[in-house]
């Protein structure tokens, strides 16, 4: 069969028209898409907006995840990754410690450092500025993107100011982007079932906002298959996209696979492979105004990462290097992936694999087995991608 046959047997053919004409999809046909049980279908119309909008091109990143500690004043019931102060597992970094990861994480050819923690207890808000200067005093073509938006509005209070102050403070000490976590789902029965405390949905938009209103840009994410409904999940993409329509300040889009294990929420299975490409393709079919969509390859594994790349999603994230919140509930996943096998993945998926830096632009394009196209990227970024594309070669 055909993608248009796929589509018509699925009982699609009205959103099919929709996507060919550019029409913007609505919360209904999101809720239909979501429901369907013919992946080929859905993922044949995802592919078609996503290569209309990205062509053959998919993108990863050179990235090194440190988190500066895993204290917690909150105690959300989905995290396995928190700590209190009584617990023989929690840890802090200092400033020195997390300057030598950087530094390990430069000679690799790392263009971004992705920082998160817990909402400490005690460490003071020039404690959180000055590992900012410190890191971009390394190189300051290093891409800091860092803290959630509950992170923000901890340090806020902290800081006693506002979050635009605070945010702009940040900004000056070295900030480029802010990350995506904490969205987890919007709706506030949910939230109230599995992140108590957390800040609101409302709250989690506003820092985005406030921080794009600054010029800044960010990410967002969507935490599915734990005690949501599929109406949840497409009210949680309206919000998105709502708020993009407003700014333009998002960069791309995450949909993070529940992991469960070691929490409290009574959900043992993680979402199926179907369900981690269908959550995707939906996302590129009714997030018109993003970009990107990542297929994050920690929560969903690499093999599946690499199907989703027919499915609508354009990046499949970075190397990582160092993940703690997804392994300590349960990812199966490696620590790391080696831009060798995040370029082979793109490429044996049939994509043009082009490495990316945080606000998705491109360093590198891999053509056939050259390189073709090099940005300016921190020192120590040319001798490990010509290492890596040797590998590449050689491999296939
Ligand atoms: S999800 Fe974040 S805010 Fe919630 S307990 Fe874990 S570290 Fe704390």
């Amino acid at each position: 069969m055909t993608g248009i046959q796929w589509v018509r047997s699925a009982g699609l053919a009205d959103i099919a028209d929709k996507v060919h004409a550019g029409v913007r999809l609505d919360e209904a046909d999101a809720l239909r898409l979501l429901r369907s049980q013919d992946m080929n279908a859905v993922g044949w119309l995802a592919n078609l907006a996503n290569e209309r909008r990205n062509g053959r091109r998919a993108t990863y990143i050179l990235n090194r995840y440190i988190n500066y500690s895993n204290y917690c004043i909150l105690s959300c019931a989905f995290c396995a990754f928190s700590r209190k102060k009584r617990d023989a597992d929690g840890f802090e970094l200092s400033a020195e410690q997390m300057v030598a990861k950087a530094r390990e994480a430069l000679a690799l050819g790392i263009t971004e450092l992705h920082i998160v923690g817990g909402l400490h207890p005690s460490l003071p808000f020039s404690h959180y500025t000055g590992f900012l200067r410190a890191l971009r005093a390394l190189d300051p073509r290093l891409q800091l993107k860092c803290f959630t938006a509950i992170e923000i509005l901890h340090l806020a209070w902290l800081a006693k100011k506002s979050v635009a102050d605070t945010l702009a403070e940040l900004k000056d000490a070295g900030l480029a982007s802010l990350t995506g976590g904490g969205a987890e789902i919007f709706s506030k029965d949910v939230r109230a079932r599995i992140a108590r405390g957390k800040e609101s949905a409302a709250e989690y938009l506003d820092v985005h906002r406030t921080w794009h209103r600054l010029g800044g840009r960010s990410t967002c994410t969507m935490l599915y298959g734990h005690v949501e409904s599929l109406e949840d999940r497409v009210d949680h993409l309206r919000e998105l996209r709502a708020l993009q329509d407003e700014t333009r300040g998002f960069t791309g889009f995450i949909p993070l696979p529940y992991q469960p294990e070691n929490n409290a929420i009574p959900v043992r299975t993680a979402p199926t492979g179907l369900d981690q490409l269908r959550t995707v393709a939906v996302s590129r079919l009714y997030l018109d105004n993003f970009d990107h969509i990542t297929a994050y390859w920690v929560g969903m594994g690499l093999k599946m990462a690499q199907l989703a790349l027919s499915h609508g999603a354009d990046d499949i994230h970075g190397t990582i290097v160092e993940e703690h919140i997804f392994h300590m509930a349960g990812a199966k996943t490696p620590q790391m992936t080696a831009e060798k096998d995040l370029v082979r993945a793109i490429r044996e998926a049939g994509r043009v694999p082009v490495q990316r830096n945080t606000f998705y632009e491109a360093v590198r394009v891999w053509e056939e087995t050259a390189v073709v196209g090099v940005a300016d990227v921190p020192s120590g970024g040319d001798a490990s991608v010509e290492r890596h594309r040797e590998t590449v070669d050689a491999g296939g």
